[in-house]
């Protein structure tokens, strides 16, 4: 498959685009992902084929960033977390904006050690407290 798959926010002011297949994504259960992502953490893949392309409402786009310019992107109008940047780079995706099944799998669960009390993770991807060793 290398199809196009498309993600867009919440009320679909932003869309994007990349060519398949993803990377296969992390979940990460920290509590700066909780308050981040509003929910039991971070579902994400990274884009390293330099094939994502914004379609629309880039300019809709705020970024979160700390010191190092690495950033949350999130729709200004509906607050989906849409993306990882580096300044403007987009690096990473939130699988919870992709359109249709992207047929992405999650590799791993990091940060488990911290996870909420009622987050009960499902599937058989290994589990780590924190970052894998070989990370
Ligand atoms: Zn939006
Ligand atoms: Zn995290």
């Amino acid at each position: 498959m290398n199809d196009k798959i498309y993600g867009e926010c919440f009320c679909g002011k932003i869309k994007y685009s990349l060519l398949g297949p993803l990377k296969p994504g992390r979940c990460c259960h920290c509590s700066k992902c909780r308050k981040a992502f509003s929910g039991a953490g971070s579902a994400m893949t990274f884009v390293q084929d330099n094939s994502f392309e914004w379609v629309r409402g880039e300019e809709d786009l705020k970024v979160y960033a700390n010191q190092e310019n690495i950033g949350l992107g999130f729709c200004s109008t509906c607050g989906s977390s849409i993306a990882a940047l580096k300044g403007r780079e987009v690096f990473g995706i939130t699988l919870g904006t992709l359109n249709d099944d992207p047929e992405v799998i999650i590799k791993e669960h990091i940060f488990v050690g911290s996870k909420a009390s009622w987050d009960h993770i499902g599937g058989t991807s290994p589990c780590y407290d924190e970052f894998p060793t070989d990370d």
